[in-house]
Order: structure tokens, then C-alpha cells, then sequence
């Protein structure tokens, strides 16, 4: 049976909350894409300075400590996996403690020169094989993948933001504090977009998507509009039943 699958990269930036993940995940295995999430190295990252007991806010020890640390992520949408120095983080690096710290560490310019070259790799090697990627993050469509075939900017107000995160940390079985997340949320936000080095901001030429008021399924139908009329579909067999 023939079905579309994506060709080239998709870049999805935005702040935190905006249902990123989860709608690049969805996306990405409905076209048959890899899923490159950078956030995740980010906390992976920080996982390692905490681990060093290295102050967040020591660029130089930040940077040494990330330098020396092996991040290893995997790009397949239906298994996002992330690994430091050979451990699987995937749970640890979604905990209070990195999500207070990512911030500084992804505001230091050697760690971003690290990551970013990091995150092209992967990219390039994604492209090696049938099917695109899609890549989520802050700075993808404006550093990481400039000329990424469609770049989409989500946006969502702070309150809606907050709540989605909240239900995220309870379905994953976190403890769901919705005033400590909206202003964790906010806190974020100021730091990412504030930073010197590749601010969190919208590309020039990147589509903006509020999605206060819509669910995964309604964003999703925008993406896979915005994905066609790209021309970034191309039919290809089913391999699988
Ligand atoms: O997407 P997520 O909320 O997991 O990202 C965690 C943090 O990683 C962000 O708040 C931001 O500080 C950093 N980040 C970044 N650049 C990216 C992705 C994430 O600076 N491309």
C-alpha cells in the first residue's frame, strides 16, 4: 500500500510547553521520520554537571564537564532514547533538579558549539536513510538546520503551557505542582529568550502556530498541511503490514 513519507528536515521550535514533543513524535512516526529531541541532550548535559557537582553557573567547569561526558541519543519516534556515559537517563534528565539547571548550562557557548555539532550529525545521518527528520528544540530552525525544508514556531500562552506540563509530570508520575510549573515555565522562558548566545526566537522565514486552543490532533493536521504544501511528502511502500 502506498503512504506519504516525509523527505528533508522538519524544524519545531518553541518555548517549553508548547506540545513540541509530542506532536514532532506523532509527526515523525506517521511520516515515517527520525526524531532528533535536543532538548533532551541539553538535560542529559546538565545531568552531567550535577553529577560533577559542578556549579550550573560556572561556564569554564560547565563546559569541561560536558566536554568530557559521552551523550548518545537515539532518533526512532516510537523509542526516544537517551544515554550518558552508557547510563539510560531518560527518566532522571525530566526531574526538578535538571529542569532547574538546563538553563545555565545551554546558555554556555562551548556546550551549544558541542551540542549543535552533535545535532547536525545526527540530522545528516538521519538523512542517509528513507525519510526525513523532524527536529525539536530552541534554536533548529535559526542555528542547527537554517535551510530545514519547513521550520514551524509553536507558540501557547504561559497558563495553557503550564498546565500541560503539569499533566505531563503527573502522567509520568512526577509530582504535578501547576503554580510551581507556570512559574518555572515563565522562569525558563525569560532565560532561554534572554541568553547571549542563539536565543530562543523565531526564525525569519519560520511559520508561528498558536496552539492554546487546539489538541494534538488539530496540530498535527496543521503540521501535516504545512508538510505537504512544502512539497516535503513523497509516496512510498508500506514494509510492514
Ligand atoms: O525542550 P525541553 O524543555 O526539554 O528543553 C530543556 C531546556 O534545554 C530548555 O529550557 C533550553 O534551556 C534548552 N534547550 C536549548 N536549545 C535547544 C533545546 C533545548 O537551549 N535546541
Amino acid at each position: 500500500m502506498a503512504h506519504a513519507r516525509l523527505r528533508g528536515v522538519v524544524a519545531l521550535d518553541g518555548p517549553s510547553g508548547t506540545g513540541k514533543s509530542t506532536v514532532s513524535r506523532k509527526l515523525a512516526s506517521a511520516l515515517g521520520a527520525a526524531y532528533l529531541d535536543t532538548g533532551a541532550m541539553y538535560r542529559a548535559a546538565t545531568l552531567a554537571v550535577l553529577h560533577a557537582d559542578v556549579e550550573p553557573s560556572d561556564p569554564d567547569a560547565v563546559a569541561r564537564v560536558v566536554r568530557a561526558a559521552r551523550l548518545s541519543v537515539g532518533t526512532d519516534p516510537e523509542r526516544p532514547a537517551i544515554f550518558l556515559d552508557g547510563s539510560d537517563v531518560g527518566r532522571e534528565i525530566r526531574g526538578p533538579e535538571v529542569t532547574g539547571a538546563v538553563s545555565a548550562v545551554s546558555a554556555v557557548a562551548a556546550v551549544r558549539d558541542q551540542l549543535v555539532a552533535q545535532q547536525r550529525e545526527l540530522v545528516n545521518e538521519a538523512l542517509l536513510a528513507p525519510g526525513g527528520v523532524i527536529v525539536e528544540g530552541r534554536d533548529i530552525g535559526t542555528v542547527v538546520v537554517p535551510d530545514a525544508g519547513l521550520k514551524v514556531y509553536l507558540t501557547a500562552s504561559a497558563h495553557a503551557r503550564a498546565h500541560r506540563r503539569t499533566a505531563q509530570d503527573v502522567s509520568e508520575g512526577r509530582a504535578g505542582d501547576l503554580d510551581r510549573t507556570h512559574a518555572d515555565v515563565q522562569r525558563r522562558d525569560a532565560l532561554d529568550s534572554g541568553r547571549e548566545v542563539s536565543p530562543l526566537r523565531k526564525a525569519d522565514d519560520a511559520l508561528e502556530l498558536d496552539t492554546t486552543d487546539l489538541d494534538v490532533v488539530a496540530v498535527l493536521e496543521q503540521l501535516h498541511k504545512h508538510v505537504e504544501s512544502r512539497g516535503l511528502l513523497v509516496a512510498a511502500e508500506r514494509t510492514t503490514p
